[in-house]
């Protein structure tokens, strides 16, 4: 901030931004016994919310970056605030203004790499689907069963690149005719939305809904919870509507439907980890137990944080391309919970859960073995 004129202004927005939510909130605090940040460190967005109403919200400083918008302070309030919505206001006004603190430098080299390529990745748009190669999957063309929307870590990321094989795999079993994008396929935008950066995900949005019209596409199935949010909820800001499935709603409808035999057994002990955007934010928790107990020989069980009251990997709110620092990392946690109940297996369906999960793991006891996989991963060696 250099000169006093957008210091005035600045401190207008926020109170702007703060006044709204803080009309309702009577600073009971709920929302900070529950946010995993107080598992790791000391935050309050009860805190961050009066602040904001008074226009004195540290804008370059770390707490509006926090909020990995988990969704379990919305829960919870008796208010009805959306601890959220404010905290991505004050994002986009940071944003507006670029002033951002050293932890969160990396999400502006994203935004450039979004805008260039289509995804935050920093990698080549024209091989967006190098991973399909010798998997049987064509592109897709009007009158195809499904699109599958694949998303950005699942085309690039080397280890998240097995999910998408696996899905794959899974819909050609099943007979499914379905298609990929390939280089006309962008990020969804969901992540780079709740950094603040309004601008970079109306783009985004508006490239991937001209290619879903311009290719006739009407039902998706998507692997990233952040692909389902965004596609499902924010897309229809656009005054448009696609039929948006999330893979393991699909999975358990093609069971269903008899067209997925499992021929072999998954003799391990599962525990699923509820990733926030596909529980909280849409209420999918059913459907993935669901489809792990048909599993032949797998044995399933719970952790202590379930469904509803899910830890957060850490992962959301563009908090995956920020640096948090190890003793910082909510994901730690998540993986001891998980060994507590005795798993071998961690299973999720999130490219952010599973990073983060596995970067966990590396730190284990060399006696503590926890596999972290995506549940189509777990699905296709039993088919
Ligand atoms: S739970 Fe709701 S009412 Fe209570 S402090 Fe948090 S935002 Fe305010
Ligand atoms: S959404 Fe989650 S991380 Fe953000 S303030 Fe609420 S509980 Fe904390």
């Amino acid at each position: 901030m250099e000169t006093v004129a957008p210091f005035i202004e600045i401190v207008d927005e926020i109170k702007e931004a703060g006044g709204e939510t803080f009309k309702l909130c009577y600073q009971c605090g709920k929302c900070d016994a529950v946010c995993p940040w107080n598992k790791v460190i000391t935050f309050s967005m009860r805190k961050v919310i009066r602040e904001a109403a008074f226009g004195l919200t540290d804008i370059e400083g770390e707490s509006i970056w926090r909020c990995t918008t988990c969704g379990r302070c919305v829960q919870q309030c008796p208010r009805q605030v959306n601890q959220i919505e404010l905290g991505v206001s004050l994002r986009r006004i940071a944003t507006t203004y670029q002033v951002f603190p050293t932890s969160v430098k990396p999400v502006r080299t994203i935004s450039g790499s979004l805008v260039g390529d289509g995804n935050p990745l920093n990698e080549d748009r024209q091989k967006r689907a190098d991973w399909a190669k010798g998997h049987s999957v064509k592109t897709f063309s009007e009158g195809m069963e499904i699109l599958y929307f694949v998303g950005c870590y699942l085309s690039y990321d080397a280890r998240l690149k097995k999910v998408a094989v696996a899905t794959a795999n899974i819909l050609n079993k099943a007979g499914v005719d379905f298609g990929i994008l390939g280089a006309k396929e962008s990020c969804c935008g969901e992540s780079i939305r709740k950094t603040g950066d309004e601008d970079v995900f109306r783009r985004l949005a508006t490239e991937n809904i001209k290619t879903f019209i311009d290719n006739g596409v009407k039902r998706i199935v998507v692997s990233s919870p952040h692909c389902y949010h965004t596609l499902k909820n924010e897309y229809p800001e656009f005054m448009v509507h696609f039929e948006v499935v999330h893979i393991n709603q699909y999975l358990s409808e093609l069971i269903a439907a008899g067209r997925l035999e499992f021929t072999g057994e998954y003799k391990k002990r599962v525990t699923y980890h509820d990733p926030c955007y596909l529980g909280r934010h849409n209420d999918i928790y059913d459907e993935p137990r669901e489809v792990l107990k048909q599993i032949p020989g797998l044995e399933l069980v719970e952790m202590a944080d379930s469904r509803q009251n899910s830890l957060c990997c850490g992962g959301g709110g563009g908090r995956i391309w920020m640096e948090t620092p190890k003793s910082e990392r909510f994901s730690d946690l998540r993986v001891d919970q998980a060994l507590e109940t005795g798993a071998q297996v961690l299973a999720t369906s999130c490219p952010y859960c599973i990073t983060n999960f596995e970067e966990s793991s590396l730190s284990l006891e060399p006696d503590d073995v926890l596999e972290i996989k995506d549940i189509t991963e777990i699905i296709n060696e039993v088919l």
